[in-house]
């Protein structure tokens, strides 16, 4: 292996760049070639490519989002795409990759490891929908994020004594919302994958209210099964209370990257890198009871993400 290359692709999410550069600048040590593609699958279709240097790199550790500008790419995943991309790794004697994205992205870096390019894939989405691994990376910072809004908003519903329904991110995972329920001391959390009973959370508003609580948040996943403003229309209605929407959206996704991101982006971009240079087959880097995890791709992608039960019945608890 001589030259390898390396990309951001789908959603961004903030320590890609702590990523990247890890792979920049291990991969120059252990004596590689490192070309960044620009614009994830469709820059690798449309040849974007250049090589980097460690002073490429430079002074992006702590920022949010991704240098190498990330997209999705429909052209990619035709059959005709697919071999456009092996011709042009080809054509520019790339013969390794590391692949930093969510799960679409690695399924499509499984798709090129399936023609004879090493892929080793880094898990990069705010999400945390990666089966094989109990973190990826951004998931921290986004978490910190809504905790963040979730403790300005507190304020301001106790002085108003308002409940509060705060949107957050996560269509088919509801581990952001989750989190920041249990961190963020929220009356209720609503996630893709248990189904909640609205009559139910209305009534914990009135039972704590009656025990003079001043304010309620209840985080809601964007993919929960029931929208944001229809939960607020119906607090508002069974609860006879000022009941306000804050939509966090594409906030969770900027901002500097946490400790835990960082160090996540930097472990996994450093392994890939090592396995890259031993010739490894393709693998995808993960972290499990803190250690950093090198699963089989194929393997690693067929993991079913499960959500934590236990976690879910604790903020429960916590907020009776
Ligand atoms: P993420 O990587 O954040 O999950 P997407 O699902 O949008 O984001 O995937 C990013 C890109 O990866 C897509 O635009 C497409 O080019 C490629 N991709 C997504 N799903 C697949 C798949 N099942 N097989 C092959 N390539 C895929």
């Amino acid at each position: 292996m001589r030259r390898i290359g390396v990309l951001t692709s789908g959603g961004d999410s903030p320590g890609m760049n702590a990523a990247v550069r890890a792979v920049v600048r291990c991969g120059i040590d252990a004596g590689l070639e490192v070309y960044g593609i620009y614009r994830g699958y469709e820059g690798l279709l449309d040849g974007e490519i250049e090589e980097l240097d460690r002073r490429s790199v430079g002074d992006i550790l702590h920022r949010g989002g991704t240098i190498l500008k990330t997209a999705r790419s429909e052209r990619f995943k035709t059959p005709e795409g697919l071999e456009r991309a092996e011709t042009v790794l080809k054509t520019f004697g790339i013969e390794g990759l590391v692949i930093i994205g969510g799960d679409g992205s690695l399924r499509g870096g499984l798709d090129l490891s399936k023609r004879g390019i090493k892929v080793m894939g880094l898990p990069g989405t705010i999400d945390n929908d990666l089966g094989y691994t109990d973190f990826t990376i951004g998931f921290d910072t986004a978490v910190n994020t809504v905790l963040e809004a979730i403790s300005k908003i507190r304020d301001t519903s106790s002085s108003h004594e308002r409940t509060t329904v705060i949107e957050v991110m996560g269509r088919r995972c509801g581990d952001i919302a989750l989190y920041s329920g249990l961190a963020g001391g929220a009356e209720a959390v609503l996630i893709p994958e248990i189904k909640s009973s609205v009559n139910d959370i209305c009534m914990k508003i009135l039972m704590s209210a009656n025990k003079g609580k001043e304010h309620s948040i209840i985080v809601n996943a964007e993919g929960s099964g029931i929208s944001s403003q229809e939960l607020v229309d119906q607090i508002t209605e069974k609860t006879g209370r000022d009941t306000r929407l804050v939509v966090l959206s594409y906030l969770q996704r900027g901002g500097t990257p946490t400790l835990s991101d960082r160090t996540l982006a930097t472990l996994c971009g450093a392994k890939a890198v090592k396995l890259l240079a031993e010739e490894s087959d393709s693998r995808a880097m993960g972290t499990a009871g803190g250690i950093i995890t090198a699963f089989d791709l194929e393997e690693a992608l067929e993991q079913k993400r499960e959500i934590d039960s236990e976690l879910y019945d604790l903020v429960e608890v916590l907020s009776k």
